[in-house]
């Protein structure tokens, strides 16, 4: 058997692939495109493509696929054999540079928030050789980015690759202006934990909210939710371990560096970690994660759901996006070293991220804004809609310094004592971790908490390279015109502090007083997704992305339509859903159960005249009353439905009025059925109970 080393990245053309592979000038040319962002040469174009079929095929493979993420969230694929006829009735197996660099999918079916007309069907595909190629089943999969005939961006990719490059020019600018000219290249670097629910297979097709949606629509809470705090970091089932240890190996094959696999806070959660990467790198990723945690659980009976808030009452399930910035000398700039007091160039790219997340509160909020995150944010289980900045006390304190003037006294680092001579003794940190802060520093990096199982990450860290990059750009606007450095950089840092604090909170996120003092403080609330994009197109944004040729004002007004179509059509589907589910199970299933208890009431009746039957009726008045109930809020969404899906009117007035009428009418019919179900024989509800869900596995 081949030890880990040995199998890991098997699958994919990584550099000791190429170095194998290619000739050695193409080889260089190539490493010198991924590693300084070169351009390449369109001329070894062709040798590269030559190798990567050769390698692919000596795997197995037929096929080739120009593999992209166009704006549904997830990835898109079309695959195409090697065969090219030849003489004699005969085939070759062929790959060119030009089916390489450039793939024509028909765009017509992708959402373009209305950049493209259905009838502009051209799109393209263009090779991002950034990310390496990899092997899945028969096919060579190469990553590329996806744009429309007129070059507008289609896709999440070509938004990220920008932002990664504006981020590093930004950063190296800065450096520059500190005097270091040893580093020729920043990346941003990029870590995300994803959290995710394996149910049994069996009981999920019996439940068609979590076949058409993702989440359970109706479902009264279990005697026994998460309140024993039992499942965290418990002992991994077998069965499940079995699916972790899958899982594991397949992604070593793809070169993802899965770490951690760990249960999670609600049952039936678990969470995987990867050993962070580039931020390119890091996407693809956790779109190939995603993807193989639904293959691998299908393997072992499971279903993997990766739905924000499958349960109601458990917690729901998020990603915790870590990010950082690195030189190519491997250098991590937000490393505060032993004495952060003194080191400028720490505080300076921390100061950055401060403002940057001050000034731009919005576009983070936005770039974790859907339909299923919706029920997250704000709930007491994780960050709420408010974004603000955990430092812990000890940075803070320094900042504070700075801005008063005043000098700062060094914390000592405490030992901690086991009391027990064979432990060891270890130096307690000098903050303590603050687990509900939207965006934390942990040490050397920032961790933003606030997105949603589902969420392809590029969204999230084009907005933060984005809006990091523009703070560098105005530092180093101000010191390379300065000439007393120095001082340029304590009024750097002063000013932040002295005009950003309000976005920095040590405390509890989850509590209700904050709520009251970041409004206090004038931070943003945007509770829901509607809100929230509706503040896309602001004035600054357009500015922002404009000078940082991101996206233009198409682009962003696209996007934004797009997002908000997918936010409706996602509650649209879910209210019929619902409609479908209380009318022909749930209404039938309680009337079944009130018509039997009925039938046993006159059984009673004619056995022998005085045996009680209060209970019973009892119990059929009470089940009554609901039903009709029930029948009226069925009624009253139908009605919803069919008024938001008559009205015309822009995405957002769609969005908003599906946020106000539809859901809230959904949540008192799930009211209302769960109270049935609790009081309903469970042989006859339609459906498998939380309970088994959850703890039967
Ligand atoms: P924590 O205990 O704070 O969750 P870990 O060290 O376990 O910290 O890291 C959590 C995640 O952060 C991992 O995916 C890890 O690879 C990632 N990470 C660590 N350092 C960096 C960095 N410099 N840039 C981006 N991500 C990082
Ligand atoms: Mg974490």
């Amino acid at each position: 058997m081949k030890t880990i080393p040995e199998f890991f990245g098997c699958m994919v053309f990584n550099d000791e692939a190429m170095k194998k592979h290619l000739p050695t000038d193409v080889y260089i040319n190539l490493k010198k495109t991924i590693e300084n962002g070169d351009h390449l040469d369109s001329s070894v174009a062709n040798e590269v493509a030559n190798a990567m079929k050769e390698w692919a095929m000596s795997l197995g493979c037929t096929h080739y696929t120009h593999w992209f993420q166009p704006m549904t969230g997830i990835t898109a694929e079309k695959h195409d054999s090697f065969i090219t006829p030849a003489d004699g009735g005969k085939v070759l197996m062929e790959f060119s540079g030009k089916e390489l660099i450039k793939g024509e999918p028909d765009a017509s079916s992708f959402p373009s928030g209305g950049i493209r007309a259905t009838f502009e069907a051209r799109g393209y595909t263009a090779w991002d050789p950034t990310s390496y190629a990899f092997v899945m089943g028969n096919t060579l999969y190469i990553p590329t980015v996806f744009c429309s005939y007129t070059g507008a961006v289609l896709d999440k990719k070509t938004p990220l690759l920008r932002s990664m490059e504006r981020i590093s020019e930004e950063a190296l600018r800065l450096l520059r202006a500190l005097g270091r000219e040893d580093v020729s290249h920043v990346f941003a670097t990029v870590g995300a934990e994803q959290e995710y629910f394996l149910i049994d297979k069996d009981m999920y097709t019996l439940r068609r909210d979590l076949m058409y949606t993702g989440r359970t629509l109706f479902g009264a809470r279990p005697p026994k939710g998460q309140e024993m705090d039992d499942h965290y970091f418990g002992a991994i089932k077998p069965r499940v371990a079995a699916f972790m240890e899958e899982l594991d190996k397949e992604l070593w094959k793809l070169g993802v560096y899965a770490k951690t696999e760990h249960n999670e806070v609600a049952p039936c959660q678990h969470e995987l970690a990867p050993i962070f990467t580039t931020c390119n790198l890091a996407t693809d990723h956790n779109q190939l994660t995603m993807e193989i945690m639904k293959t691998v659980a299908q393997r072992h009976g499971f279903v993997c759901l990766l739905h924000e808030k499958p349960f109601e009452g458990v917690n729901g399930s998020g990603k915790h996006n870590n990010w950082a910035l690195s030189t190519n000398t491997g250098e991590n700039l937000f490393k505060p070293g032993k004495k952060p007091f003194e080191n400028k160039q720490f505080l300076l790219f921390l100061c950055a991220v401060i403002k940057a997340v001050d000034e731009y509160q919005d576009l983070l909020r936005i770039s974790v804004a859907t339909a299923g995150n919706d029920h997250r944010l704000g709930a007491h289980e994780a960050p709420p809609a408010i974004m603000s900045v955990f430092l812990g006390e000890e940075l803070e304190d320094i900042l504070h310094a700075y801005a008063t003037g005043t000098e700062y006294e060094a914390v000592k680092k405490a030992k901690i004592a086991m009391g027990a001579t064979v432990l060891p003794e270890f130096k307690r940190d000098t903050t303590d971790r603050n687990r509900t802060s939207p965006i934390a520093f942990t040490g050397n990096k920032f961790e933003f908490r606030s997105l949603g199982s589902a969420l392809n990450i590029a969204c999230p860290n084009i907005m933060i390279n984005t809006i990091v990059a523009e703070q560098l750009s105005l530092f180093s606007d101000i010191l390379e015109k300065s000439d007393n450095k120095d001082e340029a950089i304590n009024k750097i840092i002063a000013d932040v502090y002295n005009n950003h604090h309000r976005i920095i909170f040590n405390g509890n996120n989850y509590a209700e007083e904050w709520l009251q003092e970041a409004e206090a403080r004038g931070l943003m609330n945007l509770k829901t997704m509607p809100d929230a994009m509706e503040h896309y197109s602001d004035e600054k944004n357009v500015k922002l992305f404009d000078k940082h040729k991101i996206f233009n004002a198409d682009e962003i007004r696209a996007r934004c339509e797009i997002q908000l179509e997918s936010y409706s059509k996602t509650i649209n589907i879910e209210a019929l859903t619902m409609l479908d589910m209380a009318r022909k199970d749930i209404f039938p299933a309680v009337s079944k159960f009130v018509g039997d208890l009925s039938k046993s009431v006159l059984n009673k009746k004619n056995l022998c005249a005085d045996l009680p039957f209060e209970a019973e009726m009892k119990l059929i008045k009470k089940l009554s009353a609901l039903l009709e109930k029930f029948d009226i809020l069925v009624d009253e969404l139908q009605t919803a439905e069919d008024k938001v899906r008559s009205l015309k009117g822009d995405a957002l007035t769609i969005a908003r009025m599906y946020c106000s009428d539809v859901l809230t009418v959904m949540s008192k019919l799930r009211r209302v059925s769960d109270e049935m179900e609790q009081l309903t024989a469970a042989d006859y509800w339609p459906y498998p109970s939380y309970g088994r869900l959850l703890f039967t596995m």
